[in-house]
C-alpha cells in the first residue's frame, strides 16, 4: 500500500477522521477537497489514480482523440477555408500518447489538490466494515483500518456486458479497452448507439476506421429531442458511419479471415438481419453501480427500487444516517459534474448545514459531430408531462459567427413556461453546443423568462446569439429569421 499522511503499517487502525471517502472521482475527490478546505480531517482512498473513470478512462481522454480528429477533420477540408495543405496522415500512437499526456498532467494536478488542501489518500480497496470503519487493501498485505465518523460512498461505476454468446471473446472490448488500443482497427462494430457509443463512433469513424453502430431503440441518442438526434444521425452518416437501429445483437462469433461476426436481428419481429464483421466490437450498452467487494449491501446500506445503484435522499445520505452516497453508483445521473454537485450536497450535510439536490438543471454534454448538449425539459418530456410551453427555436446556418466558422449545422431550441415565460429547458445541436450550454444552464436554474434572455446584450459575431435568437423566437420572433 502506498500511504500518505503517516496512515501506517499493515493490519493498524487510523483515526478517527471526520469523513472517509471511498473512490476519488469527480465525486469523491471533490468532496474531499470541499470538506477538507473547511476544517474537516480527511481521508480518501483509492484503489486506482484519482481522477476516476472521468479523468482517467472516460471524459478526459476522449475528449483529447476527439481534438485529434476535429483537427484531422479540419485539414482535410482546409481547400474550404482557402488553404491547401497536402500528405496529412493518421498516426495513431502518437495521437494516443498525446491523449495520455493530457490524463497525466490533469492526474498530477489533482494530486497536488489533494495534498495542498491536507486531504490524507490511501492508495487500496476500501470496504466497508461497519458503519464508522472502511478497510484498505492494497496488493497482498494486510488491510488497514480506518475509522471515520461519516462514510461517503463514490465508487462510480463499470461498463455492462450483454448475456451473449461470444461476450467474452478477445475481439469484444469495453470503452476503457477501446482508450488503450495500439492500433486502429480496420472495422469496428458499436453496440449501443447511446452517447458512449456515439462518441466513439465519431473519434474512429473521423481517425478512417469503418464504423457500425447497432442501436436497439427507434433513435441513436435515446433521451435527445428526436429533432436533435436528426441532426446527429445526419451527419453520422456523412462521416461515413453505418446504423441500424431497431436491431437487437444477439451473438458474436468467430467470422471469416478469424474477424468477429455481429448477429443481430430486427428487435421488432425477430428477423435476422445479415451479420457484420469487424475486427474489434465495442459495447456499450450502458454502466452499473460498482458494488463489488464495497460491503455495502452486507453492513445493511439498503438499494435502490430497481436493486441498481445505493439508495439516497436529496441529502446523499443513504439509510444509515452517517454513510453518504455520491455518483454513479447512486445510479441517479452517470455525470461527473452531477457528482461533484452531490459531494458538496454531502459534504454541506455531514457539516451541519442543510442541503438538498436539485436535479433541475444538470446540463449534458454530449461530443458527437455536431455536439448536442441539452439542460432541464425536453420538448419531449414536456410534451409527455402535458406542460403548456413555448418553443422557441434559431438555426446556426443564420449566425453570423457559425457561418464564418464554416460550421453552421443544427440550431437552438429553448422551453419556456407558456403562462411564466420561464425558460425551463433547452437543447442545443451545433458548434460550441457544449460550452453553450452554460448560458441555458443559468436561465434554467434561475427561472429567468425568455424576455430577459432577450433583452441580455449578447456580443456580436457570436455563437450565443442563437441562444439570444431562439430566446427571442419564444417571445414575438427571432430578429434575424424571415418566418
Ligand atoms: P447509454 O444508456 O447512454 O446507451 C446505451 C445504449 O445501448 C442505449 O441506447 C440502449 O438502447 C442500447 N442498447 C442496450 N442494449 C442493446 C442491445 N442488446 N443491442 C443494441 N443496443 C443496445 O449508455 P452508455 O452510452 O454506455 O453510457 C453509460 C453512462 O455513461 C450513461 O449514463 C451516460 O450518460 C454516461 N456518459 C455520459 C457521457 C456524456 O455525457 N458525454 C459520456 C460517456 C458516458
Amino acid at each position: 500500500m502506498r500511504e500518505r499522511d503517516g496512515a501506517g503499517g499493515a493490519g493498524s487502525v487510523h483515526g478517527p477522521y471526520d469523513i472517509a471517502v471511498i473512490g476519488g472521482g469527480p465525486g469523491g475527490y471533490v468532496a474531499a477537497i470541499y470538506a477538507a478546505r473547511q476544517g474537516a480531517k480527511v481521508v480518501l482512498v483509492e484503489k486506482d489514480t484519482p481522477g476516476g473513470t472521468c479523468l482517467n478512462r472516460g471524459c478526459i481522454p476522449t475528449k483529447a482523440l476527439i481534438r485529434t480528429t476535429e483537427v484531422y477533420k479540419l485539414m482535410q477540408e482546409a481547400g474550404r477555408y482557402g488553404l491547401r495543405v497536402q500528405g496529412v496522415e493518421v498516426d495513431f500512437k502518437r495521437a494516443m500518447a498525446r491523449k495520455d499526456r493530457v490524463v497525466n498532467g490533469l492526474v498530477k494536478g489533482v494530486e497536488t489538490l489533494l495534498a495542498k488542501h491536507g486531504v490524507t489518500v490511501v492508495h487500496g480497496f476500501g470496504r466497508l466494515v461497519d458503519g464508522e470503519t472502511v478497510a484498505v487493501k492494497a496488493g497482498e498485505g494486510e488491510e488497514t483500518l480506518l475509522k471515520a465518523r461519516h462514510i461517503i460512498l463514490a465508487t462510480g461505476s463499470e461498463p455492462v456486458t450483454l448475456p451473449i454468446p461470444g461476450a467474452a471473446s478477445d475481439a469484444v472490448i469495453d470503452s476503457d479497452q477501446a482508450l488503450e488500443l495500439d492500433e486502429l482497427p480496420e472495422a469496428m462494430v458499436i453496440i449501443g448507439g447511446g452517447v458512449i457509443g456515439m462518441e466513439f463512433a465519431f473519434i474512429f469513424a473521423r481517425l478512417g476506421v469503418k464504423v457500425t453502430v447497432i442501436e436497439y431503440l427507434e433513435q441513436i441518442l435515446p433521451p435527445v429531442d428526436e429533432d436533435v438526434a436528426q441532426e446527429v444521425f445526419r451527419s453520422a452518416r456523412t462521416a461515413g458511419i453505418k446504423i441500424f437501429t431497431k436491431a437487437r445483437v444477439i451473438a458474436i462469433h468467430q467470422g471469416e479471415g478469424g474477424r468477429a461476426a455481429v448477429v443481430f436481428e430486427d428487435a421488432a419481429t425477430g428477423e435476422a438481419l445479415p451479420e457484420v464483421t469487424a475486427d474489434k466490437v465495442l459495447m456499450a450498452v450502458g454502466r452499473r453501480p460498482l458494488l463489488e467487494g464495497l460491503g455495502a449491501v452486507e453492513i445493511g446500506v439498503e438499494l435502490d427500487a430497481e436493486g441498481r445503484g445505493i439508495k439516497v435522499n436529496d441529502r446523499m445520505q443513504t439509510n444509515v444516517p452517517n454513510i453518504y452516497a455520491i455518483g454513479d453508483v447512486t445510479a441517479k445521473v452517470m455525470l461527473a459534474h452531477a457528482a461533484s454537485t452531490q459531494g458538496l450536497v454531502a459534504v454541506d450535510n455531514i457539516l451541519g448545514r442543510d442541503s438538498l439536490m436539485d436535479y433541475s438543471a444538470v446540463p449534458n454534454a454530449i461530443f458527437t459531430d455536431p455536439e448536442i448538449a441539452s439542460v432541464g425539459v425536453t420538448e419531449k418530456e414536456a410534451a409527455a408531462d402535458d406542460l403548456n410551453i413555448r418553443v422557441g427555436r434559431f438555426p446556426f446556418a443564420a449566425n453570423g459567427k457559425a457561418l464564418a466558422l464554416g460550421n453552421s449545422r443544427g440550431f437552438v431550441k429553448l422551453i419556456a413556461d407558456a403562462d411564466t415565460g420561464a425558460i425551463i429547458g433547452g437543447s442545443i445541436v451545433g458548434p460550441g453546443a457544449t460550452d453553450l450550454i452554460g448560458e441555458i444552464t443559468l436561465a434554467v436554474q434561475h427561472r429567468l423568462t425568455a424576455q430577459q434572455v432577450a433583452r441580455t446584450i449578447h456580443a456580436h459575431p457570436t455563437l450565443p446569439e442563437a441562444i439570444f435568437e431562439a430566446a427571442w423566437a419564444a417571445e414575438s420572433g427571432a430578429l434575424h429569421l424571415a418566418e
